[in-house]
């Protein structure tokens, strides 16, 4: 099991991590990008989100989730009481696939290690993946994000046991106003599911299912039956966010 790190310390490894990532050249995404999209937010993170990797504006701007899939993130995000300094998020990829084409598995692959090693040292509790390419990545199993999403699943990453909370892709709920629908209902469960003691880690064996414990423990804490969407308890408003650069900063 992981040996706990002072959370200055881990920061510190986190910003050594981005000045690594920044000039990568290990795929041939570098050739098309403006920059590397390395994630940002709070770097002792409780919550993570994993999109899929940066868009236009995310290459333009260096920071994921800036474009309207950006704004809908936040938008539930604020629904919840949270805001982005309370998050941190992240990308599957780091760097832009030309036309936002879809990612590739060699370009995963390639790129995994930053976000594994993200996640070792943020030490999220709670890790949701944005749509399919994050879900099967984190989860280990081909099960696609409308069979998954909005059941929790214990999981050992980064060396700690963590909680991944499969969530439709804000993108995908932008088109389609039922995803959206959903999407919020889901978000709904995340104060409930924060206030879950961290699972206990599964001492060195290969990441297992547990979707049925989470789910029942998810609704044992917000009150609410595993597959009733009433009695939802609404968290007070958080205190303000941090500065999303403040990593960087
Ligand atoms: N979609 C993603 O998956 N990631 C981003 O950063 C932006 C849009």
């Amino acid at each position: 099991m992981a040996v706990p790190r002072p959370a200055a310390e881990r920061r510190e490894d986190l910003v050594a991590l981005y000045r690594e990532a920044r000039p990568c050249t290990l795929c041939p995404l570098h050739e098309g990008r403006t920059q590397v999209v390395f994630g940002n937010g709070n770097a002792d993170a409780d919550l993570m989100f994993v999109g899929e990797a940066p868009g236009f504006h995310e290459d333009a701007q260096g920071i994921p989730f800036v474009g309207r899939a950006g704004r809908l993130l936040d938008e539930l995000l604020g629904e919840q009481g949270l805001a982005r300094g309370d998050v941190f998020v992240a990308n599957v990829l780091k760097c832009r696939p030309p036309d936002n084409r879809d990612p590739q598995p060699d370009e995963i692959e390639t790129c995994r290690p930053y976000l594994e090693r993200q996640i070792e040292l943020i030490e999220p509790r709670v890790i949701c993946t944005l749509g399919n390419f994050a879900t099967k990545l984190l989860s280990g199993s081909p099960r696609g994000i409308t069979q998954v999403h909005g059941t929790p699943q214990e999981r050992e990453l980064g060396g700690r046991g963590v909680r991944l909370y499969p969530l439709f892709h804000p993108a995908a709920a932008l088109r389609t106003p039922r995803v959206r629908e959903q999407l919020r209902e889901d978000f709904a469960l995340l104060p409930a599911l924060l206030a879950l003691a961290p699972p206990a880690p599964a001492g060195g064996t290969p990441p297992r299912p547990s979707e049925r414990e989470g789910a029942e423990a998810v609704a044992e804490a917000s009150g609410r039956t595993t597959d009733g969407l009433d009695g939802r308890d609404r968290p007070e408003p958080g205190p303000p966010g941090c500065d999303q650069l403040g990593l960087f900063g």
